[in-house]
């Protein structure tokens, strides 16, 4: 463990990706350096595991980078929350507002037996649409969601504002 390390300085800013006017904070320069993956998949574990949570659900995409290596961390299944049309089996899915347009994610039907306690991740929250779409997805078909957690947080654009309004907990590594 390397307490001390700084993650932030390990995510790198494009300018104008994927459309001008964006600054787009790049993980890839992060989950790139060794030290750097392996401690933030140890933190973001580590805090996941004080949620006794029962499965890790990851975001598509980069939520799944982090996901997966926290669940083999933690001994813990994976659950994948994907766009429309990737998973092969039944699925329930909830469409969710953009800022232009809707947008749609999926899950396996009966992935998770109800009652179980998840823990969401993923790479980077901004205005918190995609994870409380993903917490109402999960909510609808009886599993108990016991935190949300992030690499990033952008805090101008009040997701985790919105998160605690919506109830749900929420944890960040870098803000
Ligand atoms: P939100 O739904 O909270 O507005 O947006 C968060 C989602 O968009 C996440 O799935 C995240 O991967 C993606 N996202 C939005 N902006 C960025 C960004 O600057 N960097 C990265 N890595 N992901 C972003």
């Amino acid at each position: 463990p390397q307490p001390d390390l700084d993650l932030a300085s390990l995510v790198r800013t494009i300018p104008d990706f994927p459309k001008p006017g964006i600054q787009f904070r790049d993980i890839t320069t992060l989950i790139g350096d060794a030290a750097g993956f392996s401690e933030s998949v140890r933190r973001l574990a580590a805090r996941a595991a004080a949620y006794r949570p029962d499965f890790i659900v990851a975001v598509e995409a980069r939520g799944f980078l982090f996901g997966a290596a926290m669940a083999t961390a933690l001994g813990l299944g994976l659950v994948p929350v994907r766009k429309a049309g990737k998973l092969p089996g039944v699925t329930i899915g909830v469409d969710y507002e953009l800022e232009y347009g809707t947008d749609r994610l999926e899950l396996h039907e009966g992935a998770i037996l109800p009652g179980h306690r998840v823990v969401l991740v993923d790479d980077l929250l901004a205005t918190g649409g995609t994870i409380l779409a993903t917490a109402a997805l999960m909510r609808s078909v009886g599993y108990k969601v016991a935190a949300a957690l992030f690499v990033i947080d952008l805090p101008d654009l009040g997701g985790s504002q919105r998160l605690e309004a919506a109830g749900l907990a929420c944890e960040t590594l870098i803000a």
